[in-house]
C-alpha cells in the first residue's frame, strides 16, 4: 500500500526537492504550500504525469485551523498520513535590536508553532497506526546560533528541543521524529547572499561546496525509510561539515 508523505512549504527550495524524491510511486505525495499556488500545482502535475501520485494543499502552517482543515482533506482522501515533513520556515535577518515584536512573532509562528500545529494534527493518525516518521527541518544556526538572526536561530534550537522531547514521547507508539539541520544551501532563501559571502562560506566547508536541496531531499528519504528505523530524537547536520 502506498504511503502518505505530508511535506510543508513544498511548492519551491527544500520542500520541492523532497516532494520530488518522494515521487517514487510508492508514496501518496501532499504538497503543502501558503502563497506560491503556481508552482505548487506545477509541482503536482510533474508528480502526476511522471506516473507518481500527488495533491497540493494549502494551509498556513502557523494557523491551527488551517493546518486542521488542510489535514482532515487528507485524512478523507486516504485515510491517514504516514510521514509529516516539517520544512516551512520563513528567515530574517537583522539586529535584534531592530527585530520589531512583529517580526519574532511571525517567526515563531511559521518556525516553531508551525511545526506543533502539523504534529499535534497527525499524531493521533500515526499513533493509531502504530508506525510514523516525522522529519523536523531545522537548521545549522539552531545549533551554532547565527549573529543578526538571533529569531531565526531561537525558533530552529526549538524545534531540536521540541523534536527531541517528542521522540521520547512517542518512541512507544511506533513513531520516529528526528530533525535535519541544512548548512548554507541554494535556494530563494538565501537570495539575499552575494557571490562572495558564498565564496567566503565556502571557505569555511570541509567540502568545498553550498549544499543544494537534493542534499537534503536525500537525507530526509534516508530518515523515512525502514533504514533509518532505529534512528529516533537525532539532529543530523547536512552541512558540508561546517558544524564540526
Ligand atoms: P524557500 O525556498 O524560501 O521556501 C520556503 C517554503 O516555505 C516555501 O515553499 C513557502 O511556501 C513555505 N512557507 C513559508 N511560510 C509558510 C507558511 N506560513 N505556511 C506554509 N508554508 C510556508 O526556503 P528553503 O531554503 O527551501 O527552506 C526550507 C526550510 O529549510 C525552512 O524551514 C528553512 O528554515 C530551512 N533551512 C534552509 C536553509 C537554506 O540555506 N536554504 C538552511 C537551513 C534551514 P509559500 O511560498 O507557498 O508560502
Amino acid at each position: 500500500m502506498k504511503k502518505v508523505v505530508l511535506i510543508t512549504g513544498a511548492s519551491k527550495g527544500i520542500g520541492s526537492a523532497i516532494a520530488k524524491r518522494f515521487a517514487t510511486g510508492e508514496y501518496i505525495v501532499v504538497i503543502n504550500y501558503n502563497k506560491s499556488e503556481a508552482p505548487a500545482l506545477s509541482l503536482s502535475n510533474e508528480i502526476i504525469a511522471t506516473g507518481g501520485t500527488a495533491m497540493c494543499c494549502k494551509a498556513d502552517v502557523s494557523n491551527a485551523t488551517d493546518v486542521k482543515n488542510m489535514i482532515s482533506e487528507i485524512i478523507n482522501k486516504f485515510s491517514t498520513v504516514d510521514i509529516l515533513i516539517n520544512n516551512a520556515g520563513i528567515s530574517y535577518e537583522g539586529l535584534l535590536s531592530d527585530t520589531s515584536d512583529e517580526i519574532w512573532n511571525n517567526i515563531i509562528a511559521t518556525n516553531l508553532t508551525g511545526v506543533f500545529n502539523c504534529t499535534k494534527a497527525v499524531l493521533p493518525y500515526m499513533i493509531n497506526q502504530k508506525k510514523g516518521k516525522i522529519i523536523n527541518i531545522s537548521s545549522i544556526w539552531g545549533i551554532c546560533g547565527a549573529s543578526c538572526e538571533v529569531a531565526y536561530s531561537a525558533s530552529k534550537s526549538g524545534v531540536i528541543g521540541f523534536s527531541k522531547a517528542l521522540a521520547k514521547e512517542v518512541g512507544p507508539s511506533g513513531v520516529n521524529v528526528n530533525c535535519i539541520a541544512p548548512g548554507i544551501i541554494d535556494t530563494d532563501m538565501n537570495n539575499n547572499l552575494t557571490e562572495q559571502d558564498k565564496k567566503d562560506f565556502v571557505e569555511e566547508l570541509p567540502i568545498s561546496r553550498i549544499g543544494n536541496a537534493k542534499d537534503i531531499a536525500d537525507t530526509a528519504f534516508f530518515l523515512c525509510s525502514e533504514s533509518a528505523d532505529y534512528i529516533t530524537g537525532q539532529v543530523l547536520a547536512v552541512d558540508g561539515g561546517y558544524s564540526i
